[in-house]
């Protein structure tokens, strides 16, 4: 299956990059091209925020209840063309259909929460002396960004383009040079839901756009979601340049098992989480903290993963570099003498012998000096480290540099109180493998 070639999207219409540079876009399905685009440059760059400007000049005097209405619009587009959409994302970054389909979902719902905005932003009065009020309200900040990961082609742009755009900014996104063909349907959706010119834009890029939306004076909002390598460069450079920002960075997420946890439910919960989305989720469990003997819970842990089939009930992972990197990951484990106990090495699909596919893969007798305890791996892989007590680890989970997850299983609910009170983690959850609340972002 090939696909247009992809565009920047200034301005209501589709125009190429101007650069030399082309990227191809690569499907982790079966390896194959599905379509190109040519790179931005500033110059690219700086006519998307001249129509931008203006646009959102004239869009920032229509009422929030008014601009709302466009998105009233787009989420029923969302869901008539859910099938569609849903194809175009398993084919440009391996997920299976189901997840596919579940982002579409979430981008559906975020699109609701855009939609009760009016109920929402609110000033606020203060009387800051006898018969003196204050009175604070919420504006536009104009030109605004979003630089955008591979792992969530849907979703994640889905996290700010909505709420920017309803709020009365113009947005620009800067999809992943990995997946940037969802992001071209989203455009056509929300000129198709009324929305007027130049308020959704696409630049096309990887690197050098990045820098350009991070040194362009005339935008004044970045938000960034990827790995925290480029999440520091892209912080301290729009920073630097006095923007807003919000950079959200990769992630190490712990589960701290207790041996009285529910062995079926922990199992099937722990295996869905590593496993889920090829194990490319911010939100994965990667790093299993085993208290005490939990060795029949660990056995079913086993038995629950070996049923996974991949390309049917497991997706590819996003390149062959990716694929790579997580197994060197695997085999160094192996030869710091960790036990592997499921080994996703070397997989291949039959039908698909050209796709990126790394299999369930389960490390026990880890240490925590080992890289495959403590780096983000990105993959479908679970590394089991053995602790004695709930404290030690507690203190693995709270030395770990990343902050997103983490969870525990038990059915003691003080010792659940006890772990969620003392992690570290930003969201902690309890017999559950993906502990995420409800957006919004
Ligand atoms: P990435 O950091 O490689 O890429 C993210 C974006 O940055 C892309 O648009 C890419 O083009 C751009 N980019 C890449 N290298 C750059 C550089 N040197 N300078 C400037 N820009 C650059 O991330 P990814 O591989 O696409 O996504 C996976 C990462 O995203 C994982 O680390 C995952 O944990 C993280 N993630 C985090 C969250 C969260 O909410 N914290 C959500 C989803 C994904």
């Amino acid at each position: 299956m090939k696909f247009e070639e992809v565009k920047n999207f200034v301005n209501g219409s589709f125009k190429p990059g101007s650069s030399d540079k082309t990227h191809a876009v690569i499907s982790p399905l079966d390896g194959e091209t599905l379509s190109t685009f040519k790179e931005s440059t500033m110059a690219d760059l700086n006519e998307i925020i001249e129509h931008a400007q203006k646009a959102q000049k004239a869009w920032q005097k229509v009422t929030l209840k008014e601009r709302v209405q466009v998105f009233y619009r787009y989420k029923q587009l969302l869901e008539k063309n859910n099938a569609e959409l849903t194809e175009i994302i398993y084919r440009e970054n391996g997920k299976i259909h189901g997840e596919a389909k579940a982002e579409i979902d979430k981008a559906i719902e975020l699109t609701e929460f855009a939609c009760s905005l009016p109920q929402f932003v609110n000033g606020e009065n203060m009387e800051v002396s006898r018969g003196v009020y204050c009175s604070s309200t919420r504006h536009p900040l104009g030109v605004v960004a979003s630089i955008v990961p591979f792992n969530f082609p849907s979703m994640v742009p889905h996290w700010t383009v909505v709420n920017a755009i309803a709020l009365g900014n113009a947005m620009i996104l800067k999809p992943s040079e990995a997946v940037p063909i969802s992001s071209q349907y989203i455009a056509r959706l929300l000129k198709e839901a009324g929305l007027p010119d130049g308020l959704f834009n696409i630049v096309n890029g990887t690197q050098s756009t990045v820098e350009n939306i991070c040194d362009h004076p005339e935008i004044k909002a970045v938000t960034f979601v990827g790995s925290t390598k480029v999440a520091k460069i892209v912080y301290q450079r729009a920073s630097q340049n006095l923007k807003q920002v919000l950079a959200l960075g990769g992630a190490k997420n712990h589960i701290i098992l207790l041996p009285d946890a529910h062995p079926d439910m922990a199992s099937s919960n722990i295996v869905a989480s590593m496993s889920g989305c090829a194990g490319q989720r911010c939100m994965a469990a990667a790093t299993l903290l085993a208290v005490g003997n939990c060795d029949s819970i660990l056995d079913k842990l086993i038995g629950d993963a070996l049923k996974i089939q991949c390309g049917t009930t497991l997706g590819a992972v996003i390149s062959k570099a990716a694929k790579e990197r997580i197994e060197n990951y695997i085999t160094e484990a192996e030869q710091q003498g960790a036990k592997i106990l499921l080994d996703g090495r070397n997989t291949i699909v039959p039908g698909k012998e050209n796709g990126f596919y790394v299999g369930p893969t389960i490390i026990d007798y880890a240490t925590t000096d080992m890289r495959v305890a403590k780096e983000e791996i990105f993959g479908p892989v679970l590394t089991i480290v053995r602790v004695k007590t709930i404290d030690e680890a507690l203190a693995i989970e709270n030395a770990n540099p990343y902050g997103n997850a983490c969870s525990v299983f038990t059915q003691s609910g003080g010792l659940a109180n006890y772990v969620t009170e003392n992690a570290s983690a930003g969201m902690c959850g309890v017999n559950i493998g993906v502990p995420v609340p409800r957006e919004p972002f």
